[in-house]
């Protein structure tokens, strides 16, 4: 055991912190200058004592931290779920739009015989519409897509 060695648990000793083991209460007792340090640290460590507030403890302050930062990560890991459960209801809304566009489009153009003559203006304006629903609903995804991107940003920035 050198002074080097005691010296980094002096204040832990002094604290009671920690206990010495054999070989630092070897030392300490030994060697004069790390007898006074301690004797210093203790004299010290007894005055905080005294004007010490009844403060929460480290332990304390450290397992709430803890607590914080795994409570942060839990909401980081919810906020990612939320996300790519946003993103997938999103291309779901998207893909079923779509798909039932592609549906309207058949039933317009099965039903377009039928209707002949009497129906060609209906069915020249469902011919014009279709592609601008389309569009409609494609600007819709990419806006709701936009939307879901802003907002897990914001919630990421605001943790
Ligand atoms: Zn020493």
């Amino acid at each position: 055991m050198t002074c080097k060695d005691t010296a980094e648990f002096i204040e832990a000793i002094a604290a009671d912190e920690i206990r010495p083991t054999p070989e630092m209460r070897a030392h300490l007792e030994s060697c004069p200058s790390c007898a006074s340090t301690l004797a210093t640290a203790r004299r010290l460590e007894m005055m905080l004592a005294a004007h010490r507030p009844p403060a929460a403890p480290d332990r304390f302050v450290a397992s709430v931290l803890q607590r914080v930062r795994r409570e942060r990560w839990r909401m980081e890991q919810k906020v990612d779920r939320l996300f790519n459960v946003a993103m997938l209801a999103a291309l779901v809304i998207v893909a079923v739009g779509v798909f039932a566009l592609m549906n309207l489009s058949g039933v317009v153009a099965a039903s377009e015989g039928a209707w002949t003559g009497l129906t060609t203006v209906g069915s020249q304006i469902a011919r014009w519409m279709v592609p601008a629903i389309d569009t409609y609903i494609a600007a819709a995804g990419l806006l709701l897509t936009a939307l879901g991107m802003w907002w897990w940003a914001e919630r990421r920035v605001s943790l």
